[in-house]
């Protein structure tokens, strides 16, 4: 059966175009008409389940483009995740989904799992089995023995090897080819977070073995050399970017122009608690950092919304507070709603179909309470939730 869901306003995607007192039809799956509420339930047949948000807003649905659904975002997930099956793993991941669903993200980009997992989940909630949100799945990044994230099962030394790997998650049906170009600090007694753990070289073995799949490369990291080879390399998107150096940051302005030229999109994986980095690092240093990526973005570098939920405390049902850190670094709420919607899905190569609202595109859609373009925190109030077309009611799975 088609749906219609009217609200007060509906906010099409692309900076600026808002239909007020507007409805978009779905039908099966994807949007079939989308304007002014009275012409559209006009045009639309008389089966049709409606939903209504007279006083609120229905947006394109959000986008996460940084989580590890096999995380558990507690103290210690790196333990919990070693003393956890395959079985028990996926109906936790399950629950993970539902969860950033109910926040209104219809999109994530799964950076980083254990045996294909989230290749499976991505399965069973586009065949409708499970609720969740459409998964991009990168299976296991490739990694230096013994390096970042070793245990998600992606060690490779050697030319041979990292193409394996890279051809491994191919076969499994990736959507991205994840590499942890840099130490991390997940992971106790890898590198250190600024330390390289691949050569340009090599970095541009995994890019040319994942662009015969056709897939884009995704680079986590941190310290300046790793950044500075992914870069050359011609990876999609740099995670993190923090610019370190073994003495404090080491930001090279050639390379932010160069990121810039190249359209390579950085994800600063903020989770919604980065206020507390801080408390961690000092206030000046967190605040430099932060200030970083405005200038970033400030030089034509482009950003996307991701939480690295399922990393220690970063939960996986508080999106808002991880857009809040764009809120601080200057962004409207304007602009942080495109932003998490028709920015994100455009970087990430999928802005045909996901990340605005008219006809054609996926039924990926937001209704929430109030108008986000003047307040991010109308985001938190969502009702409904719509991906590929399916009616999600908040709080539905939680309550069962
Ligand atoms: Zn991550």
């Amino acid at each position: 059966m088609d749906t219609l869901v009217s609200a007060r306003r509906v906010l099409l995607g692309p900076p600026g175009e808002l239909i007020d007192d507007g409805a978009v039809l779905v039908r099966d799956g994807v949007v079939a008409d989308v304007g002014p509420r009275a012409e559209v339930a006009a045009r639309a047949p008389h089966a049709v389940a409606g939903y209504s948000c007279p006083g609120g807003t229905v947006l394109p649905g959000l986008i996460d483009a940084h989580v590890h659904l096999v995380l558990d975002a507690g103290p210690d997930p790196v333990a919990t995740l070693a003393a956890t099956d395959d079985t028990a793993l996926v109906r936790d991941m399950a629950e993970r989904a539902v969860r950033l669903l109910d926040t209104g993200v219809t999109t994530v980009r799964d950076l980083g799992d254990r045996n294909h997992l989230a290749v499976r989940l991505r399965g069973e909630i586009a065949a409708g089995r499970l609720p969740g949100p459409r998964i991009l799945t990168a299976g296991s990044p490739v990694t230096a023995p013994g390096g970042h994230c070793w245990f998600l099962g992606g060690e490779a030394r050697g030319a041979e090897a990292i193409r394996e790997t890279v051809r491994r998650n191919v076969e499994h049906g990736v959507d991205v080819v994840k590499v942890m170009a840099t130490g991390g600090g997940l992971t106790r007694g890898g590198p250190a977070i600024w330390q390289a753990q691949f050569t340009e070289e090599e970095l541009r073995l995994v890019v040319e073995e994942a662009g015969r799949a056709g897939l884009p490369v995704a680079a986590h990291a941190h310290g300046t050399p790793g950044i500075a080879a992914a870069v050359a390399a011609g990876v999609a998107t740099v995670e993190h970017c923090t610019w370190m150096g073994p003495g404090g940051f080491d930001v090279r302005e050639d390379l932010v122009a160069e990121i810039a030229a190249r359209g390579i999109a950085v994800c600063p994986a903020a989770g919604p608690g980065w206020r507390g980095f801080a408390r961690r690092f000092g206030a000046e240093r967190a605040e430099e950092m932060f200030t970083r990526m405005r200038r970033m973005h400030e030089r034509g570098v482009r950003l996307l919304t991701g939480t690295d939920a399922g990393v220690g405390h970063a939960v996986f049902d508080d999106f808002v507070s991880s857009l809040e850190f764009f809120e601080h670094i200057g962004f409207s709420p304007a602009e942080i709603v495109v932003l998490a919607t028709h920015g994100t899905a455009q970087a990430l190569g999928i802005g045909h179909d996901t990340g605005r609202l008219r006809p054609g595109c996926r039924a990926d859609l937001v209704a929430v309470d109030g108008d986000p373009l003047t307040d991010l925190q109308a985001l938190r109030a969502v009702r409904l939730v719509l991906q590929g077309g399916r009616p999600h009611l908040v709080g539905a799975a939680s309550r069962r």
